[in-house]
């Protein structure tokens, strides 16, 4: 299947008083038009980097070192303001981690459509802007006549986390990336998202690119999934293969550490030791200090991203191009 978005490496830092964190490391994937590809890795990996370096929405003191983002072949990197502002929301929406702070309680939801339309210069009527806020809000399941003119403070965590997901459907985007979107909901709201990023897959013509640290949320969601440690991408596969066969040490310890809910607990081992600095990272692989596989090498040399005989993708000393 073709590529809607090709990442090639794409080194994001961020500038800190005692140095730089190198929170996105040479990340390179390609995202197949009409997937679900799950970033997947626990807290503080750099998942938000790679997403935020992506779109070009880093902090103040967040730098893109080095890398494209190709968007049907065009580096977004590259692009003027004026063309990204072009492409955003229209082509590739975001909505990013804990967006929900990021709603007005001043204002009412029907007023955050209004602004997003008014942002992207779109002319339509009052009337139109109501039709297609309505639109969105029913294809997130909620009831427009009550959700556009209520403020945020009467919605449910749940109830937002969907006008988010409506707002950036507004623009009709061909991509959809959401940073966490299921974190910070009770489990009975989460699963009620994921059937919904589910329906709205079959519904539109839409490739969702989402973040997450659960393992299981990208097991219900995602066609592919990129396993992140430490600012680094270790593994990239189908999300079949990923838990079929995970090859990297670090995927096969998080695959592990899910099956311990329905599985024999004597049997799961948790990840020793602590996720790596990435203000003064491992030398090497960044995962060599936890690894009971480690080798010499491992220490010196950082392993690249390479394809197995199979078309999985991992960087892993254990294994070789084209074979294991
Ligand atoms: P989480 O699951 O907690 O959202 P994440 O995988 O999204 O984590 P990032 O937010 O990308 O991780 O952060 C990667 C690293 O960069 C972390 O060490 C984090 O502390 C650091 N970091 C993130 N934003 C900044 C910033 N603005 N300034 C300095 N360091 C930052
Ligand atoms: Fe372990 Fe070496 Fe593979 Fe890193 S490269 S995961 S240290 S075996
Ligand atoms: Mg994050």
């Amino acid at each position: 299947m073709n590529p809607i978005i090709k990442v090639e490496n794409l080194k994001a830092v961020y500038l800190v008083r005692e140095g730089t964190i190198k929170a996105a490391d040479g990340i390179s994937f390609e995202v197949p038009e009409n997937s679900v590809t799950a970033i997947v890795g626990e807290s503080a990996s750099g998942k938000s980097t790679i997403i935020e370096a992506m779109t070009k929405t880093l902090p103040p003191n967040g730098r893109i070192l080095s890398g494209k983002v190709l968007y049907n072949g065009k580096d977004i990197l590259t692009l003027s303001n004026e063309e990204l502002r072009k492409i955003k929301w229209k082509e590739i929406a975001l909505v990013p981690q804990a967006a929900q702070q990021s709603l007005n309680p001043t204002m009412k939801i029907i007023d955050h459509f209004k602004d997003t339309v008014e942002a992207h210069r779109v002319n339509w009527s009052h009337n139109e802007l109501i039709k297609k806020a309505s639109e969105k809000l029913k294809m997130v399941r909620l009831n427009p006549e009550v959700v556009l003119y209520a403020y945020p403070l009467q919605l449910s965590g749940g109830m937002k986390q969907r006008v988010l997901i409506a707002l950036a459907l507004l623009m009709e985007p061909k991509v959809l990336i959401l940073d966490e979107p299921t974190s910070a909901l009770d489990v009975l709201t989460q699963a009620h998202i994921i059937q919904l990023l589910k329906e709205l897959k079959k519904m539109l013509n839409i490739t969702l690119i989402f973040v997450t640290h659960d393992i299981a949320v990208a097991a219900e969601l995602a066609d592919n999934v990129a396993v992140i440690y430490g600012g680094n991408l270790i593994e990239y596969n189908s999300t079949f293969q990923i838990f079929k066969n995970p090859l990297h040490p670090y995927t096969n310890g998080l695959i592990n550490s899910i099956m311990a809910v329905n599985a024999d607990m004597s049997k799961v081992k948790p990840i020793p030791g602590d996720p790596p600095s990435l203000l003064n990272p491992p030398s090497g692989c960044r995962f060599h200090p936890r690894c009971e596989h480690a080798m010499e090498i491992c220490k010196k040399e950082k392993p690249q991203l390479i394809e197995t005989e199979n078309g999985a993708q991992v960087a892993c000393y254990l294994y070789k191009e084209g074979g294991r």
